[in-house]
């Protein structure tokens, strides 16, 4: 097992090169590992083992053989197990915020004060959705069932490593499904801390499966699997349309959270003083790697010098520096190949002649190695720019300018994309009026702060289906009707 008694975070050999199947840690079938970089240093710091289609099948199966004992336990039994990992995830949260910083540079107040909570939040969101869900109502001599999909297969990405493993499998082992776990090879080490816990608050062997390995031979294999009756995808585009493609001939259900390129439409009486500076923090939190980023601050024309001087005021004071130091606002992009997808991104806004306001490429002063990015906003950014169009993934903000408000809602849905937005406004029915107008599955008012039942979710391209709260919940559910039930 990995250590936890101490607050320093040491990878177990032991369980980085197993899996978590069927209630143990279990070697692969074919020994092979990945390397795990710590992207301030560029040093490997860990192995995974690497799995195949064979650890799949393993992981299936125990999954298979749990899910009729589990789907038939009482909703208190599970809500009691959902209690204890809630617990542990508390009692251990700085050796996971340590895990998180290591595996993939995120500053560690970041890591304790955002990645961690809100993990444990979304676990917290389940157990008490338990206790008054109800799984069947009666209409008109009607029953209609909620029950567990069954096995899902759950993929998620590195920037938000262990927020993203418990929005899914919290709601799906509430809802009385089993699960294949496979988390990015990117960043797998908090999801093997987050496999003992689960072992640890005595889930029952087989509910919860961990199968380390890359997205084009575990993911995919999962993806295609003919026992695995759902899949939900947190990722980029490319393996959401992948996924789908993989998983049609078994018709199995498909939930995919992919990219994003929000907006944020401040109108005209906003508070800029206040707005633009939240805005740009908003957007670089997580150095920019957060799916539903606000990357397009949409501003008046006629306030545009005021706020280019807030937004390059605001990103210049961020500190950039060692994921370890505490005052670290920004640590290292999180791997090498995300680094220079955001370089080249830097480089084509420059290319496209954008405004560069402050930042630019290259590595962030004062450091010769590590992955640190120097934050970079742009102005007079046409939307029609590659900037404003491909998500980017990094502290990279396009300022862009409306003449009127229509022109600015136009700018706003003006994406293949529609995962969250912003809207800042103090007369907050011409906000709302505006939100109604954005095509996004998230609009968020004013900066409020994070709502766990709120559903979260894309329009367009950014998936289908919810994650979060009731909604999310219910996506691991069918729904059985039966007729002449009776009252
Ligand atoms: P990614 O697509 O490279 O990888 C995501 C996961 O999918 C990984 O576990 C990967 O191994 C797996 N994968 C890759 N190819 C696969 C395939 N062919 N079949 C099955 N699985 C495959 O994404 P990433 O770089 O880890 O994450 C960044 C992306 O995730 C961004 O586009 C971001 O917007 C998106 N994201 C979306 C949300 C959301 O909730 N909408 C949240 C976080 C991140």
């Amino acid at each position: 097992m990995t250590t936890h008694s101490s607050n320093s975070y040491s990878v177990d050999p032991h369980t980085a090169h197993q899996f978590y199947i069927n209630g143990r840690w279990t070697s692969p079938a074919i020994p092979a590992t990945l390397p795990v970089v710590n992207p301030a240093t560029e040093a490997v710091v860990a192995q995974v083992a690497r799995g195949t289609a064979e650890d799949v099948d393993r992981a299936v199966a125990a999954a298979r053989g749990a899910l009729a004992g589990w789907s038939a336990t009482p909703a208190e039994t599970r809500a009691q197990v959902l209690g204890k990992i809630h617990e542990l995830i508390l009692e251990r949260k700085e050796q996971l915020a340590q895990a998180l910083s290591l595996e993939m540079g995120t500053a560690i107040g970041f890591a304790r004060a955002m990645q961690v909570p809100l993990a444990a939040e979304h676990v917290r969101v389940a157990r008490d959705l338990l206790s008054s869900y109800r799984f069947q109502t009666v209409e008109g001599g009607t029953a209609i069932e909620r029950e567990a999909i069954g096995v899902c297969g759950l993929i998620t990405p590195w920037n938000w490593p262990l927020y993203q493993i418990t929005a899914k499998v919290a709601p799906a082992i509430a809802a009385g499904c089993t699960v294949v776990l496979k988390p990015s090879e990117l960043s797998p080490l908090s999801a093997l801390l987050f496999a003992q816990l689960v072992h640890d608050a005595g889930l029952p062997p087989g509910v919860f499966n961990l199968v380390n390995g890359s997205g084009a031979e575990v993911g995919a294999t999962m993806a295609a699997h003919a026992d695995i009756d759902m899949i939900s995808i947190t990722g980029s585009n490319r393996a959401g349309a992948l996924v789908a493609q993989a998983a049609a001939p078994t018709v199995k259900r498909v939930t995919q959270e992919l990219g994003g390129k929000s907006p944020n439409v401040l109108l005209p009486d906003a508070d800029f003083a206040k707005a633009v500076p939240l805005g740009v923090m908003s957007a670089f939190r997580n150095v920019g790697q957060s799916c539903s980023a606000p990357t397009r601050m949409i501003v008046p024309r006629s306030r545009l010098a005021e706020v280019e001087a807030l937004a390059a005021a605001t990103a210049n004071a961020l500190i950039v520096g060692d994921p370890q130091s505490e005052d670290t606002q920004l640590g290292p992009i999180a791997n090498e190949a995300q680094f220079h997808r955001v370089q080249a991104m830097i480089q084509a806004g420059l290319d496209e002649g954008a405004k560069l306001l402050c930042g630019g490429p290259g590595r962030a002063a004062g450091f010769d190695k590590g992955f640190y990015t120097r934050p970079t906003v742009f102005s007079d950014v046409d939307n029609a720019m590659r900037i404003a169009q491909e998500e980017i993934f990094g502290p990279v903000l396009c300022i862009i300018a409306y003449e009127t408000v229509d022109e600015a809602v136009a700018i706003a849905n003006d994406t293949v994309y529609g995962l969250g937005a912003h809207v800042q406004g103090q007369d907050l029915d011409v906000a709302r009026a505006v939100a109604s107008r954005i095509r996004a599955g998230q609009v968020h008012l004013n900066h409020p702060a994070w709502n766990p039942m709120a559903p979260f979710g894309g329009y367009k391209r950014s998936g289908n289906g919810r994650e979060y709260g009731v909604q999310g919940f219910e996506e691991y559910l069918e729904t059985k009707a039966i007729i002449g039930f009776g009252e």
